[in-house]
Parts: structure tokens; C-alpha cells; sequence
């Protein structure tokens, strides 16, 4: 509780439906509690005037990914077991989160990020937060291996989503959506790499209409990338491949999580290019005002293709989390052949720019 009295960050919030932490343990950025942007532009660009989207910026977390719901719940009952350190393989986003929380009650943090492309806001927030990161020479999957056998070896608390406390805290994102919509959403849409997420939102949205807090259940939509598609096509992709770094997962941990979200809400798993995504991750930018994260966009571009097919009903309303900050990855960003123009320190020259019809 702050100083008003007012509760804060999810453990608090939404205690009730979470494995119980010791009150002196909780370990919280206040995070959660993140807006549900009505989407203006995107209906109408899909001729869907008739159906209600909405985007929920978990980018707005303190570490600005929806990372931090489940990492709050990590890392209180790792100081509730009084640990002394949490380890992670991380494609970026888990581990500037397991670094801050750990920070915030001094644990010692440990990243391993797996060889190649990870995007640079992610990286630098592991330093600054004080993790000790390190770089396997391997993927994603082979670190997270690693890292699972070194944690029960030496008695550190693995914080990935395999974690079950992870799962726990990130469920409270589909509370706040129904909480927010007074119901659950006819459909739920968001990116799928690890797939602890759709498993958490799936568990979230149960749960909360078993207590009587909802009368429907969504439909789930994962989207993954294209080159990153193994619950697309049924099996592992040995070499996953997409520009959207934070799921580029060839062989995802929840795995039997996903399906089961997809298969009892009767909704669907599947798959974009990097070029729709790179579509989807302007148009909500230059469109909409919001700046999300390329894995994010995934999943606004996977409701493009399926509204493309006449997928969402009329009269429906369509939910897709934005999991991520566009400030994440700079290098992205900055990969679109903007202009910079120059200007002299001339009024008359700045008004002849401005007042140009183009
Ligand atoms: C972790 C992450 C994902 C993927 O979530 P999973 O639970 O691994 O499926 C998607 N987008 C962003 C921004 C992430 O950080």
C-alpha cells in the first residue's frame, strides 16, 4: 500500500487470485494497471466499423514490458525462500526485468542472452540495472537449457516463464481487461514466442469467470513469426529466424499451454511475415500514436490477416496486448530510410518548409 492507502502493483491488487506472498516480501515496481487504448485507425483501415479493437500497452510497465507482472511474482517468493540469486535466458525483455526486480531487493542477477541479434534497450537495461549478463553461443532454447540445469545445481531461482510464479502474475493482465471491459473480449489476440503468455492469459480469463467476474470466455489468437512458427506447423524449428528478436523461439516452453488456450477458447495459433509485421508496427505508430515493440506489432498484423479474411464478427470487441515498448529497439526503429532534413537558423527558410502541401 502507498502512503493514501491506495493499493498498487499487481500482487496487492489482485492477492486474492495469486499464490499468497509474505506481505514483507512483496518486491514491486508498481507495475500493471496499464491503459486499454480504443483503437481508432485500425477498425477503420479494415473496413470493421461495426467491431471494437483495443490495445493493451503493456509497453507502460516499469520496465516497459508485460515481463514485470510476472517478475514482480518471481521474485517476492524468491526473497520469500530467501534466495540470493536469480538467473534467466533471455531473447531481452525477461532479463531487464529479473535485473530490475532483483536490484530493487539485492539479489545477485544473472542473463544469459543467446548469440546474435538482441535488441540494444533491452541489452542496456540488463547493465544498468546491475545484472551480470553473459552471451551464450547458441539460441534461445539451448540457454534456457543451460540455465535450468544450472539453477537446480546450484540453488538459484530460475525467474523464465517456466517459473510458475511468472505464469501466476502475468494472468492479472486478462483480470484488467475484463475488469476494465466489464466482461472478457470476444477475442484476444497477442504474440506468442515462449508462449507463457497466452497460457497466462488464458488461466487469467478462466479463473476470473469461475469467481463470477465475467460471463465470457475470448477467443485466443497467438501469433508467431513466420520463421518462428513451431506451434504454426506442429513441430521445433531448429534455427528460428525473424526480426522480431522477442520471439524468436524454435521451441517454446509452454508449448502444451498454448494449445490448450487455443483449443478450449476455440480460437487459433498463427503465423506472420517480417515484412506484415513491419507494417503492422508503423501503422500503429504513425496511425494510432502507439509505439510498440516488433514482436508486439506481430500481433496487430496477425488480426489485419485474419480480419482480411472476415474472421471477426460485427459487434464483437477484439483485445490484442501490445507487450512491449517501441523504445526497446532502436536499431529497428531507426531501419526505415527516414530524411533528416537540415535548416538554417532562418525563419524564412523553417515557414517555407512548414507551409509546404507535402
Ligand atoms: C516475452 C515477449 C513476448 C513473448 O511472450 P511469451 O510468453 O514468450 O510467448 C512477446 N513480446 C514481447 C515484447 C516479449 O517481451
Amino acid at each position: 500500500m502507498n502512503m493514501t492507502g491506495k493499493k498498487i502493483g499487481i500482487i496487492e491488487r489482485y492477492q486474492n487470485f495469486l499464490p499468497p506472498v509474505d506481505p514483507t516480501c512483496i518486491i514491486s515496481l508498481n507495475e500493471g494497471n496499464t491503459p486499454l487504448i480504443l483503437a481508432e485507425a485500425l477498425p477503420k483501415y479494415l473496413g470493421l466499423s461495426g467491431v471494437k479493437i483495443y490495445y493493451k500497452f503493456e509497453g507502460l510497465n516499469p520496465t516497459g514490458s508485460f515481463k514485470d507482472r510476472g517478475m514482480t511474482m518471481a521474485v517476492s517468493k524468491a526473497v520469500e525462500q530467501k534466495a540470493t540469486s536469480v538467473i534467466c535466458a533471455s531473447t531481452g525483455n525477461t532479463s531487464a526485468s529479473a535485473a530490475a526486480y532483483a536490484s530493487r531487493c539485492g539479489l545477485r542477477c544473472f542473463v544469459l542472452i543467446p548469440e546474435g541479434k538482441i535488441a540494444k534497450g533491452k541489452l542496456l537495461q540488463a547493465y544498468r540495472y546491475g545484472a551480470k549478463v553473459m552471451m551464450v553461443k547458441g539460441n534461445f532454447d539451448q540457454a534456457l537449457q543451460l540455465v535450468k540445469e544450472v539453477a537446480s545445481a546450484e540453488n538459484i531461482v530460475l525467474v523464465n516463464s517456466v517459473n510458475p510464479y511468472r505464469i501466476e502474475g502475468q494472468k492479472t493482465a486478462a483480470f484488467e481487461v475484463v475488469d476494465d471491459l466489464g466482461d472478457a473480449p470476444d477475442y484476444h489476440a497477442l504474440p506468442v514466442g515462449n508462449a507463457g503468455n497466452i497460457t497466462a492469459y488464458w488461466k487469467g480469463y478462466t479463473e476470473y469467470k469461475k469467481h463470477g467476474k465475467s460471463w465470457m470466455l475470448p477467443k485466443m489468437i497467438g501469433i508467431q513469426a513466420a520463421g518462428a512458427a513451431p506451434l504454426v506447423i506442429g513441430k521445433p524449428v531448429e534455427n528460428p529466424e525473424t526480426e522480431a528478436t522477442a520471439i524468436r523461439i524454435g521451441n517454446p516452453a509452454s508449448w502444451k499451454g498454448a494449445i490448450a488456450a487455443r483449443d478450449e477458447s476455440g480460437g487459433l495459433i498463427d503465423s506472420v511475415t517480417d515484412e506484415e509485421i513491419r507494417f503492422a508496427y508503423r501503422f500503429i505508430a504513425e496511425r494510432e500514436g502507439v509505439f510498440a515493440e516488433p514482436a508486439s506489432a506481430a500481433a496487430v498484423a496477425g488480426v489485419m490477416k485474419l480480419a482480411k479474411t472476415g474472421y471477426f464478427k460485427e459487434g464483437s470487441r477484439v483485445v490484442i496486448t501490445l507487450t512491449g515498448s517501441g523504445l526497446k529497439d532502436p536499431d529497428y526503429a531507426l531501419n526505415f530510410q527516414d530524411e533528416l532534413t537540415v535548416v538554417k537558423i532562418d525563419a524564412r527558410a523553417l515557414s517555407k518548409i512548414v507551409s509546404a502541401k507535402t
